[in-house]
This record gives C-alpha cells, structure tokens and sequence, in this order.
C-alpha cells in the first residue's frame, strides 16, 4: 500500500459500500457516513426481499443515459462478471436464474450481510446516525471539509458522494446528495419517478382491478411509439402496473411533465401473430354462432377483461353472435389487439424503485470524479443514470461504487494486491457461468 488517503463516502447505500470496500482495499482509510442507524437498509427490500443483484444478460441498452459511450467505459472496467467475482471473493453464493442473479439463499439480507462483514474486515470507519449536512471544499488545506446534523465537524483529502436518491422515501426525503453537489457547483437534471405505476382515469380501471394478465404493451406519447414491453401487466383501480409497465414508466413521466399526450395500447394476445389471431376468430365465430356474446368470449381472456371488451364494442353480453355478425364481432376481436388506455400521470417518487434524473453524468469523468472539483466523486442513483427492472440499477451501484472508490484511493492504474490474487482465481467463474 502506498498511500493513506483519508476518504470520506457519503452514504452507505449498495454504491457507497462498495466505494468503501474498494478505496479500502486499495489502502485508504476510508469513513462511510450513513444517515439511517444501519446501512444498506435500501438493500433489504429489493427484488421483493431476494435482491436481483445483477443480469448477465447485459448491454446499456438498459439504461437510460445521456452518454451510452461513456457509461460502457465504465461497465469494461467493472462488469456483471466483475460483480459476480466480488460478491462471491467475499463469500457471498451467487445464483443464476435465466440470467437473473441472487443470492443462492433468496435473502437480500445475505448481500447485506458479507457487504458489512467485509467493511469491518476492511476496516472501514462506520458512522451511523450521522447525516452530512454541509460539505466544502478547501482549496488551501486541500481538504473536504464535512459536517454533520450536529454540527460536528471532519476533514478528508478526497470525497464520494453516494446518497442514494428519493425513490421509495417519503415526500422530501432523499435529496441530500443533490444539494451537497449543487455546493461544488454540480448541475442536477429534472428528476423524475422511475420504474413505478401509471395512472389513468379510464372509467373501466373500476371493473379490471386485481386483474393479472400477459400482454405487450405499447408507449405513445403525442402519437409517437416511445416504449414496447411485454410481460405481466396488472390492473389496479388508479391505473396500470407491472414490469412492463415500470420500464418505460420514466419516459411517461417526463413526457407528461411536459404536458404530452401520453396514452398506452394494450395487445391481450401478445403471443399470436396477427394471421394466426384472425383466422382463429374467424373460426371461432363460424363454430360459435348459437352463442351469446359472453359465452363467446369464455376463456378468451380474464372474465373482467372479456366484459369491459364488450361493454367497450357497444354490445350487451347477453346479444347472440350471428345476430351481432362478423364485422362487429371482428371489431371486438380486434380490440384485444390494440386496447387504448389514457395515462393522466404516474405515480409518486415515494413509490418509484429509481429516480430518473440527478447529478449531472456530463459533469464528472468516466472515473466519476467531478470535473469542477478534483478530489470529489460521485457514485449510484445520485447520478443521472437510472437502469431498467432485472438487477441492472444495482448494477450501477456495483461499478459505479467500484470505480469511485478505485479512483478516490490511488487512481485508475492502481492494484490492489489482496484483491487481484481472488479476481484471478475468480475469473474462471466466468468460463464456468
Ligand atoms: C423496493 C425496491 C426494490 C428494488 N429492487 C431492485 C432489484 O431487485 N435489483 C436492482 O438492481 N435494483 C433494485 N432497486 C433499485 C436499487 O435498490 C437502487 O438503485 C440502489 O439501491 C441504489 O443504490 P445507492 O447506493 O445509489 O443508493 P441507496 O441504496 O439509496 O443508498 C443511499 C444511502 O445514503 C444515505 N444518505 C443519503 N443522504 C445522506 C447524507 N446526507 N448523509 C449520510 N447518509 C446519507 C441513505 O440513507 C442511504 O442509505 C430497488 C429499489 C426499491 C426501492
């Protein structure tokens, strides 16, 4: 080890306690600051309490980012494999479920439980209950100065800023980060609730709540097609929800922030190509013809959705098919296809998974380190990169907490010794995989 820099990470969420592992590693001494009374409680409740800790079905595709050049930079220093070798270096089994990675134990809490293991083996200051209030840079003493809710002061050669951001808090919480960076002159970009529920105030949401159902589901905004997704689309009595939904939910935020025409069409037959879907309703009508409307649709899709199809195409579900004829039942048919649904907004920051928007990515270099402040770095949701659903903001948090660190601690040719013997060993995880 040849240096001793003394760093301070701001926030010990999945980025910050990386950032800490790794500039501890590379022989810095390092504190992690945390507002909450433990760290990475963020941690506990993600991937429905499994945490989808990264996809090895990965391109940056499945980011929303101004600098894709820049941001694959980043993922060639650190990858998925690169994580799948960290986590398992410190002792965690990682398991991969159609490119889905986990813990083998299904328990979010065993990624916490080896991140904290290793930062008291790593020896790395922990502050709890301690919220950065006030950071300053000062240009004589080269040193950042930090102070705390109490008022208590502490000074550090180099500074990472990780505070997460305000998805899933309550209103007002979160957005420490962005002010301590608006200090050092960083620009923030609008943020916006990210992979979270859109509203709608269709009439039919009453009759389809609780409803589950595939479908692929198509994003206009001002007539244009912004998104495409397919998967488990879930009706709720305010709107829509589901994965699909959450991927392009950001785009519908920022386009209604901005007063768009935001609308979303629905296809129940996701599956089937269109010759296929008109040939058997085709077949269908020639076969049923005796029967009512509503014993026609059974089975075609869930009964509360085959309603409001019909409630939708004029027709009662008691008229007879042949008395409804073909054009009309072809007319309902085709509905299934391309269901029309108004978004009106989206919901809160309070219940978004991501933030989009935050620090500036055009502001800091492919080290994360600021370009207005040398010495300061950023790292995690506080910058303006959000992933889509499937492991890949923590991901982010994985990279972007190694590079800062890194970067903080000795610069980007740096080794760490103890770490490169494991990544060695470890590398053959990835012929394995
Ligand atoms: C319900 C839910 C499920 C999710 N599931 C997944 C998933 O399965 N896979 C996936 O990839 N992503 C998932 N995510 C997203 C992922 O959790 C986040 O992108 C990731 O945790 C961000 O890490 P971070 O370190 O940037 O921020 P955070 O984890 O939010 O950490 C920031 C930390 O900084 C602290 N802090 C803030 N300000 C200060 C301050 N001024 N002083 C001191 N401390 C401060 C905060 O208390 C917090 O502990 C999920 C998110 C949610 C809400």
């Amino acid at each position: 080890m040849n240096n001793k820099f003394k760093i301070a990470v701001v926030g010990a969420g999945a980025s910050g306690m990386v950032a800490a592992l790794t500039a501890a590693g590379y022989g810095a001494e390092v504190t992690l600051f945390e507002k909450k009374d433990r760290v990475g409680k963020k941690i506990l409740s993600t991937g429905n309490g499994k945490c989808n800790l990264g996809n090895l079905n990965f391109s940056t595709e499945q980011y929303y980012c101004r600098d894709k050049k820049k941001l694959h930079k980043m993922f060639c220093v650190f990858s998925v494999w690169d994580s799948l070798s960290f986590f398992e270096s410190i002792g965690l089994m990682v398991k991969n479920k159609n490119d889905y990675l986990y813990p083998r134990s299904e328990q979010a809490s065993a990624v916490l439980d080896v991140l904290r293991t290793e930062l008291v083996r790593r020896k790395v200051h922990i502050a709890t209950e301690t919220e950065i209030v006030k950071a300053v840079y000062h240009k004589n003493g080269k040193c950042f100065e930090l102070t705390d809710f109490f008022g208590k002061t502490s000074c550090f050669q180099k500074l990472i800023i990780a505070c997460g951001s305000p998805a899933s808090l309550k209103r007002g919480d979160g957005l420490g980060g962005y002010n301590l960076a608006k200090g050092f002159g960083h620009k923030i970009r609008q943020i916006m609730p990210g992979l979270v529920q859109l509203r709608s105030d269709e009439c039919f949401l009453k009759a389809l709540s609780g409803v589950r159902v595939q479908a692929g589901i198509r994003l206009l905004v001002n007539e244009k097609e912004e998104g495409c997704e397919m998967g488990e689309l879930q009706f709720t009595d305010y709107g829509i929800s589901g994965i699909p939904v959450f991927q392009f939910s950001r785009i519908a935020a920022y386009a209604l922030n901005e007063k768009k025409n935001v609308k979303v069409i629905i296809d129940f037959f996701p599956e089937q190509e269109e010759k296929c879907f008109t040939v058997m309703c085709r077949l269908r009508y020639e076969s049923q013809m005796d029967k009512s409307i509503e014993e026609y649709l059974t089975g075609t899709s869930n009964k509360k959705i085959n309603m409001v199809m019909a409630k939708q195409a004029g027709l009662k579900p008691g008229t007879k098919v042949e008395e409804a004829g073909w054009p009309v039942i072809w007319k309902l048919m085709r509905q299934y296809r391309a269901f029309a649904m108004h978004i009106s907004g989206v919901n809160p920051m309070e219940n978004a998974q991501v933030c989009a928007g935050g620090v500036d990515f055009g502001q800091v270099s492919a080290d994360l380190e600021s370009e207005i402040v040398k010495g300061l770095y950023f790292a995690g949701e506080v910058l303006d990169i959000d992933g889509k659903c499937g492991g890949y903001n923590l991901q982010w948090a994985w990279t972007s907490g190694y590079i800062a660190g890194r970067n903080a601690a000795e610069g980007p040719t740096g080794k760490n010794p103890e770490n490169e013997k494991k990544q060695e060993i470890l590398s053959k995880d990835k012929e394995r995989c």
